[in-house]
């Protein structure tokens, strides 16, 4: 049987004096015997031992038990003449850090608990681990982390962010975020988006020869300003989606056209039994939110404490905190469900009347035709099918029979202008097939609809293929078209716009961490605010545990 010292994984002056086993836990007894140690002050060693003390400090649970150290450590004379330091402790790193209750190794565990999730859930989990941290405690151990190491940046990406801060109702705030293009992490983040916060930032990172960035004003002007040799690469990914906008805003002036493309017309009101239930219901719901609404602010008004408020009407407390954050009542949105689904009932009807019952199939068979949501949606859309015809449960197939209309097979897709927009912006192969054939006919009925669309496809290919040698022929083409105001605006910053379209610097694991961002930020970063949500961000990455070591 291997020694309890090496069990336990001491660093080698250590000795075990006692071991003793209690319902509170394991308690051991340790002595630090080092012959000298030295000054932290004048950095010189000494062997004059002052006194004896000793330290106490949580370590890992063993089985399930909490373990206890208790450190015999001592204190040592400074014999230096000059040196202002009389007395000094012994250190203990790195089992124990200078004042720690904890030794580092359940410090490491608990932080990297607590930066995997949050405070409050760090402290539930840790609970059986550790007797109980609270999560201002978690919190203050996140905090004190040493930022991790950062090696010079050479190629960098550089983003906004929002996030909320301060209190409810004071909205979003943006912040930056600062990529390290070759390492893949996030190099900072930063509270603000204003030249000069980021202007700041650069000037201390001399070593970054290229930056890449979105289409704002804002990082240009502050790259100019502070790295004025770094080179400036527009970003493919915010060309795309400028590119989108730009093309809703057109769209957007072609209601007429769109709205013509829905000919023939819809019934006028579709078949009772193609109705989905949320569509029934709408109106009795929607009043339903109007009035928690009101009730809710009249609550606050009163000023009636939120759990309170939440008892009274029935609903939960983030419901009661949703409401409050609304200015106006909620109102009648389309319902996404209908919305997604639309295109594809008329095929869903056709396979009900030919006797398929299985919702999973028909959901597979959609996502062929380019049906790219959850099998959810058709499954509720099946099981309302299923009611109206009163069949079994268990069926999955049952003999054809004519039981819906299907003579709206034939409506046609009708696009808004930001859907058209997106449409165009995608990539050709992945366009459903009669997203394809939708945006064919839309072509041709309008002239200029056509000659945008040609130069926007040709603009995405140049993007997604990296082909800025084409650019001076495409700024040509798109010149006499709808787009020219683009054209002009992207001529404004024509070097980064070619390295954009040559370089093989990409942005988009910027936008990777500007995801992970997001998905930490849910996890809540609470009253420790902006400070909190960095250091989570900034080790994210880099969680390096001791543990194991
Ligand atoms: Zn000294």
């Amino acid at each position: 049987m291997p020694p309890l010292f090496n069990l336990l994984r001491l660093p080698p002056h250590f000795r075990v004096l006692d071991v003793t086993q209690s319902p509170a836990g394991i308690r051991i007894v340790l002595a630090s015997e080092v012959p000298s140690a030295s000054c932290p002050r004048c950095l010189i060693s000494s062997t004059s031992r002052h006194s004896t003390y000793t330290r106490t400090a949580q370590d890992l649970a063993w089985s399930g038990q909490s373990v206890t150290f208790q450190v015999v450590t001592h204190k040592w004379r400074c014999r230096v003449a000059q040196c202002a330091q009389r007395v000094f402790a012994e250190r203990l790193d790195p089992l124990l850090r200078r004042s720690a209750r904890m030794t580092t190794r359940l410090i490491d565990l608990v932080c990297s608990v607590t930066l995997a999730t949050s405070g409050r859930s760090a402290a539930r989990l840790t609970a059986h681990i550790t007797p109980a941290l609270s999560p201002t405690t978690l919190v203050r151990h996140i905090m004190t982390l040493p930022e991790p190491a950062i090696f010079p940046a050479h190629i960098i990406g550089i983003d906004e962010f929002s996030f909320r801060r301060g209190k409810p109702g004071q909205g979003h705030h943006f912040g930056t975020i600062i990529v390290d293009l070759e390492r893949h992490r996030v190099l900072d983040l930063l509270p603000e988006r204003d030249v000069v916060s980021v202007a700041a930032w650069l000037r201390n990172h001399p070593t970054i020869q290229v930056v890449s960035r979105d289409r704002s004003g804002t990082f240009a002007q502050a790259i100019t300003t502070a790295l004025p040799e770094a080179q400036q690469v527009l970003d493919r990914f915010h060309l795309l989606q400028n590119l989108r906008d730009v093309l809703e805003r057109f769209f957007l002036t072609k209601r007429d056209v769109l709205r013509q493309m829905r000919h023939p017309p819809m019934p006028s009101s579709p078949p009772p039994s193609a109705r989905l239930p949320e569509h029934q219901s709408q109106d009795e719901r929607v009043a339903r939110w109007v009035q928690i609404h009101q009730q809710i602010h009249d609550l606050v008004a009163k000023q009636v404490d939120v759990t309170t408020i939440a008892r009274r009407l029935h609903v939960s407390r983030p419901t009661v905190y949703r409401y409050l954050h609304m200015i106006q009542p909620p109102s009648v949105k389309h319902p996404s469900v209908r919305r997604t689904l639309d295109p594809f009932i008329p095929y869903i009807l056709q396979r009900w009347n030919e006797g398929v019952r299985n919702a999973q199939l028909i959901w597979r068979e959609l996502t062929n035709q380019g049906y790219t949501h959850s099998v959810s949606n058709v499954g509720r859309f099946v099981k309302q099918l299923r009611q109206e015809t009163a069949l079994p449960l268990k069926f999955k197939h049952v003999l054809p029979a004519s039981l819906y209309d299907v003579t709206i097979a034939h409506a046609p897709l009708a696009f808004s202008a930001i859907q058209v927009a997106r449409l165009v912006v995608r990539h050709p192969e992945r366009r459903a097939r009669r997203e394809q054939e939708y945006l064919e006919r839309l072509r041709t009925a309008d002239d200029q609809i056509e000659g945008v669309c040609r130069v926007a496809e040709q603009f995405c290919q140049m993007v997604r293929l990296r082909q800025g040698e084409r650019l001076d022929a495409w700024v040509t083409a798109a010149q006499s078209t709808a787009l020219r105001s683009f054209v002009m605006s992207l001529l404004k910053e024509e070097n980064a716009l070619r390295a954009g379209l040559t370089q093989a610097t990409s942005q988009g694991q910027t936008e990777g961490q500007v995801h992970k961002l997001k998905l930490i930020k849910r996890q809540g970063y609470g009253h420790a605010g902006f400070a909190l949500l960095r250091q989570r961000v900034l080790h994210a990455n880099s969680c390096s545990l001791a543990l194991g070591k």
